[in-house]
């Protein structure tokens, strides 16, 4: 077992998630956290839970919290799952979901993890390119072999696909698990979390990391079949029997009871987003219409690595990825009004001195 594993880690590219500095004035721009803190309610629930309750174990369930996202997607309490973050969620649907020897199908061009993922499971994959304008080529996706696995809206991309092509997916991979990862879907439009009673092959993950702050309380949960749920709850047990701890439990919930905070720092990131698009586009980038809370931008003559570099040298971190097709763009996150003129103050000073 041990020999397994260790060829296996071997086989498997790590995935280096965004950088941090330890400084207090930087501007963190470059992992897609929300700028804003978590609701006063998340607050007080985990301050509640940090006396002698923490001496139990959490529940082994998670029924409060599972109830508690049901009743806010108008679901059942059996279709819904909860892990410890959306990345544990998606390792364990490839766990549960696809097979050796049975290709599934990516985009090229996505989030960097589902290939982690795909080579530690010895998963083979194919990575399906975007089209020239960064859309997702629909039907590509029908009649895989193994399942599918892509975000709406996509990363870094941040487009987002209409459900109807949604629907066409799922529809033409019957008898397969399609994979929708909804990390940024409050930003964006329609959740395919409608669509799980029509298709019992539909896996949607989403995430507490984004529009709810908690990226440090590693939330998030999947909603689907209850057969799905059975298999993903198989996997989990087999790791940890314990979905997840006793804050992150409370925190979550009072998360999603607090819907006025939520709306207003949700619509604060929207406004800022647009605002944004076109302070960029004044200083030369061209932006793609960003249905997240992060923009993916290329500007039309300076360099994005030289231009990530010299605004980190600021303390100021945005995302720069060294792939083809994508090396002159930068992901910079949604922040608040104030880090983002920090930025176009930078930004506009080291324009004129490059060019
Ligand atoms: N999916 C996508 C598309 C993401 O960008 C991220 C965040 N990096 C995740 C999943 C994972 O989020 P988390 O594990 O914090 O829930």
């Amino acid at each position: 077992m041990v020999k397994l594993w260790s060829s296996m880690a071997k086989r498997a590219m790590p995935y280096i998630p965004g950088e941090q500095l330890n400084r207090a004035d930087t501007v963190k721009l470059n992992t897609n956290e929300n700028p804003y803190p978590p609701s006063p309610s998340v607050v007080e629930a985990i301050r509640g839970e940090t006396g002698d309750a923490l001496r139990l174990y959490p529940s082994l369930t998670a029924d409060r919290l599972r109830s508690t996202i049901a009743d806010y997607y108008g679901v059942k309490d059996d279709e819904v799952f909860v892990g410890n973050g959306s990345d544990e969620v998606i390792a364990f649907s490839f766990m549960a979901f696809f097979e050796p020897g049975r290709t599934i199908r990516i985009p090229d061009i996505t989030y960097s993890f589902y290939p982690v993922y795909a080579k530690l499971f010895n998963i083979p994959y194919e990575a399906v390119p975007l089209n020239e304008d960064f859309t997702l080529p629909i039907e590509s996706f029908y009649q895989s072999e193994g399942g599918v696995i892509f975000p709406n809206p996509n990363a870094p991309t941040s487009l987002y696909i209409d459900l109807k092509y949604i629907e066409h997916i799922v529809e033409e991979n019957r008898g397969r698990v399609v994979v929708i990862d909804e990390a940024y879907i409050d930003f964006a439009g329609a959740s395919a979390v409608g669509l799980i009673r029509k298709y019992n092959n539909l896996l949607v993950v989403q995430t507490m990391s984004k529009s709810r702050s908690l990226a440090g309380m590693r939330v998030g949960f999947a909603i689907g079949h209850p057969s799905l749920m059975e298999a993903l709850t198989r996997v989990k047990d087999s790791f940890n029997s314990y979905p997840i701890d006793r804050l992150a439990m409370v925190a979550a919930e009072a998360s999603f009871k607090d819907q006025v905070y939520f709306e207003k720092t949700r619509r604060a990131i929207l406004v800022t987003r647009e605002q944004a698009k076109k302070r960029l586009t004044e200083l030369g980038f061209d932006v793609l219409p960003s249905q997240t809370n992060f923009l993916f931008a290329t500007h039309l003559t300076a360099d994005a690595e030289e231009l990530s570099v010299r605004l980190k040298n600021d303390g100021i971190l945005v995302r720069h990825f060294n792939s083809p097709r994508i090396e002159r763009y930068l992901r910079i996150t949604v922040g608040t009004n104030d880090q983002m003129a920090i930025l176009y103050e930078r930004l506009q000073l080291h324009l004129k001195n490059i060019g």
